[in-house]
């Protein structure tokens, strides 16, 4: 009888899984594994490690509950080779396997180790694509081939039309595709949030927790308050609790930060969505549902599937098709060392000492935080990228590689050299100061441009306007921007510049900013 061992990584617990539909209940063996090369590649947040240990002991049970059997290697198994491919090779002599069936993996780091390992091995490697996504890595390269920029909006037109979502026969609802700019409000005094649903750990997480309490005890973040869903089912309540609590004001709030809210009416999904626990489609169908029930204006239920379906497919996209070396580019050639206090959160930058803080609490920031708090700051003060990518990719429990890169090296530092945007996200402290409440706490001035308490955003801005000047003057996205700078008397120019360098010179000698 052929046995074949079926691969089932972290990221894969969705019963439709390609490796698992390819495979028989009577002759294959699904294999799945606790490892340290996985858990510390990068060193991850102990709530992202929990998360995922916790959501793969209770995806076996599932699994073995509907007839398969299933080898599961616990982290702290004595017998535990500690890395997927020799736990492949251990299994596939204990069981006498004669194949093993692969689900693509969403990090290059995992298929060049599969593939190295199945050139050597003897056992037969069948490679299946991800089907939980929308578009294919063919379907994606045709869309962007011959095209002189990728935008994800045309992208994301197509999805529409493919999926039927918010459609009219051929034309998008309401007659407009993209509803973005009626979703810019601030959090008006008032609004209020209930937050993404919270779970109790069950007795396998609690073990779990413990775990890895013992086993990364200096990882940044606490896991202190675990609150996650750990099954699908509990990840469909909470779902069905962003439809009803938080979707109808997505739209408004999506781009809003408040000091005494994480979460506003973000939902909090990603990383459920991103570990197979829920679908994508399942979950944009519940939007176009509650909109269609008039529960959610179309503002809010756009936005949200366009997040889904365009930005988060368009990702991956970009990733499949820019290979391996993608994280490693800096078309900007920065090369700062990333700050201590995005470990520390001890920084007198109001609105960075925030967002640190809650991802070292939550494992979580919202889109904003991540790109125009965080991911700003480190594009304006010339962080090396790939510095800035591995923070990203360890503190979040919704980042692996596919999703993380091109959001980070692509949308937030523009290391990629403009393939996912037309121009680099930058912005002084009054775009800020708009969106949040964070400036009326900050020891930073935000109205000040220059002097020692000027916000260093705003002297950071008009540096990183002048010293890429080559690159973005001719950008037509820009050239308002450096209309303004050239307008500025040619003193102040120079005293912004002399303060910025001194901002920097500070960062660089570890003098608390
Ligand atoms: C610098 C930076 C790093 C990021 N790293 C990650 C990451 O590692 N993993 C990750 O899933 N997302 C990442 N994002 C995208 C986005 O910030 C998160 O998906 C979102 O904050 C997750 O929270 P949520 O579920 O509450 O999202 P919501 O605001 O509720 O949005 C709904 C869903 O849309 C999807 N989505 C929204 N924006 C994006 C996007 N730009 N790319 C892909 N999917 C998107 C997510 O699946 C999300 O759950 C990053 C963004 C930036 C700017
Ligand atoms: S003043 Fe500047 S540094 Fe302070 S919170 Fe506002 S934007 Fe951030």
């Amino acid at each position: 009888m052929v046995t074949r061992l079926v691969l089932i990584l972290g990221d894969q617990l969705s019963p439709e899984i390609a490796a698992l539909q390819a495979a028989g209940k009577a002759h294959d063996i699904v294999v799945m594994a606790e490892v340290t090369a996985e858990a510390s590649y990068v060193r991850h947040h102990p709530k992202k490690i929990a998360f995922i240990f916790a959501a793969m002991r209770k995806f076996a049970a599932r699994l073995r509950d509907d007839g398969w059997q299933v080898a599961y290697t616990r982290l702290d198994d004595t017998d535990n080779t500690n890395a997927i491919d020799s736990e492949l090779v251990r299994r596939g002599a204990e069981f006498g396997a004669t194949g093993v069936l692969i689900t693509e993996p969403g990090e290059w780091r995992l298929i060049e180790a599969l593939r190295s390992l199945s050139d050597e091995s003897p056992m037969e490697f069948r490679w299946n694509s991800d089907s939980r996504f929308l578009a294919s890595h063919a379907e994606f390269d045709a869309w962007a081939e011959g095209r002189k920029s990728l935008r994800m909006e045309y992208f994301y037109r197509d999805m529409r039309r493919k999926t039927g979502l918010l459609m009219d026969g051929d034309q998008p609802v309401e007659g407009k595709w993209n509803f973005d700019h009626d979703n810019r409000k601030p959090a008006s005094d008032g609004a209020e949030f209930s937050g993404p649903m919270r779970f109790t750990p069950d007795p396998e997480t609690q073990q779990v927790l413990d775990l890895v309490a013992q086993k990364f005890p200096s990882n940044f973040g606490s896991l202190d308050d675990f609150w996650f869903a750990t099954d699908t089912s509990q990840a469909r309540r909470a779902l069905t609790h962003f439809i009803k609590t938080a979707l109808p004001t997505f739209g408004d709030y999506q781009d809003a930060m408040l000091r005494d809210d994480r979460f506003l009416s973000h939902s909090v999904l990603s990383m459920y969505l991103n570990a197979g626990l829920l679908d994508p489609l399942e979950i944009c169908q519940a939007a176009e549902t509650a909109y269609k029930n008039g529960d959610a204006p179309i503002n809010a239920a756009e936005g949200f599937i366009r997040q889904i379906i365009g930005w988060r497919e368009y990702m991956r996209g970009i990733y499949f098709r820019e290979g391996p070396d993608y994280p490693r580019r800096n078309a900007l050639n920065h090369s700062r060392g990333l700050p201590d206090f995005y470990w520390s959160a001890d920084t007198k930058m109001y609105c960075i000492s925030k967002a640190v803080e809650q991802t070292q609490a939550e494992a979580y920031a919202h889109h904003i935080q991540r790109l125009m708090v965080t991911g700003n700051f480190a594009l304006l003060a010339g962080i090396d990228p790939f510095q800035v990518h591995e923070w990203y990719l360890a503190v979040y429990a919704d980042a692996y590689e596919w999703v993380e890169a091109p959001n980070v090296i692509g949308m937030s530092q523009f290391a990629d050299g403009g393939i996912v945007g037309s121009k680099p996200y930058v912005s002084s402290g009054a775009y800020i100061d708009r969106m949040s409440d964070y400036c009326k706490s900050c020891a930073y001035k935000v109205k000040h441009k220059t002097g020692p308490d000027a916000c260093p955003f705003n002297l950071l801005y008009w540096h990183f306007l002048d010293r890429h000047r080559d690159r973005f003057e001719s950008n037509p996205r820009m050239a308002q921007m450096y209309r303004t700078w050239d307008r500025m008397d040619g003193d102040r120019r120079e005293t912004v510049l002399a303060d910025a360098g001194a901002f920097l010179e500070k960062l660089d000698s570890g003098q608390p900013v």
